[in-house]
């Protein structure tokens, strides 16, 4: 594989950042995953604005080059021969040559890039539908700036997983916030598509902009309000979003069957959507 590091397009095995750079010490960095189809980027612009938005939340001097990192985008897309799967970039703080808890403003931020190939677009999961277990979210209260502080999450897909689900939802004083790397939605029994508010609870995901101005387009309605896990559970359909998996739907929570459990009318039809609607606009 052909990575990024810094400016430069090199073999993976020679990519190198220093053992003090702040990501890897302290968690201080920020990324983007963007989804490739068709060789070209979903929804990029949306991804560089969140990308700017969380290097000022944790006050980065830097300001991302867009258009250079479009090309990176594209190069790497060209290099790796990507015709469906995703771009991960990663800005963090950088190092000042040793550990130090207050951030040196001088740093240089580390840019690195790679893509992964993946089907995107046939996924069993989505055919099948998910298994949800819930977990309380314990993670710090600034989740809507995507940083590499992923532990949690990381610990949850893997409990989840022991016990025999796909992901986790998670749940902050009795309502659901999100999911492990998605947002969470449901569909209530008179068709409403309800999922939380942006607020600093959760992360503002691209696919969720996406797919919540699909659900207008098709005149569905659309409640954007705390739910919990009992609502869920009796709810006609429930789905994710993320730019890894669109939108995917939910078959069970905690054990418990929604629906008739298999993806439901609406998660398949915004999925369609969600995918006819962006490819339409890949930069
Ligand atoms: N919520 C969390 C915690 C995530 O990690 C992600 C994606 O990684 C999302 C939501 C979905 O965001 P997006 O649609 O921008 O991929």
């Amino acid at each position: 594989r052909t990575v990024y590091v810094n400016g430069e397009f090199l073999p993976e095995t020679e990519a190198k950042i220093s053992i003090f750079d702040r990501s890897f010490l302290f968690a201080d960095g920020v990324y983007e995953v963007t989804s490739v189809l068709d060789g070209k980027l979903i929804d990029f612009m949306g991804h560089m604005k969140r990308l700017e938005r969380s290097l000022s939340e944790l006050k980065f001097a830097f300001k991302p080059d867009i258009d250079q990192l479009l090309e990176a985008h594209r190069e790497l897309v060209k290099r790796n021969d990507i015709t469906e799967g995703l771009i991960y970039l990663q800005v963090s703080r950088g190092s000042a040559g040793d550990r130090d808890f207050a951030i040196n403003p001088e740093t240089t931020p580390t840019i690195v890039m790679f893509t992964q190939s993946k089907s995107l677009i046939k996924s069993a999961l989505a055919e099948r539908g998910q298994k949800i277990v819930t977990f309380p979210d314990i993670r710090w209260r600034r989740s809507d700036i995507k940083t590499v502080q992923l532990l949690y999450a990381s610990l949850l897909k893997t409990e989840a997983a022991s016990k025999g689900a796909d992901d986790a939802w998670m749940v902050l004083d009795g309502f659901v916030t999100e999911g492990s790397s998605n947002n969470a939605y449901i569909v209530t029994q008179d068709g409403t598509i309800v999922t939380r508010e942006l607020s600093t609870d959760i992360l503002h995901g691209i696919t969720r902009a996406s797919v919540l101005k699909c659900a207008e387009e098709l005149q569905l309605k659309v409640e954007e309000r705390h739910f919990t896990i009992e609502e869920a559970q009796n709810a006609k359909e429930a789905f994710s979003t993320s730019a890894s998996a669109f939108v995917c739907p939910v078959a069970e929570i905690d054990g418990k069957k929604i629906g008739d459990g298999v993806p439901g009318p609406i998660a398949k039809r915004l999925r369609e959507i969600y995918i006819e609607a962006n490819r339409a606009t890949a930069l």
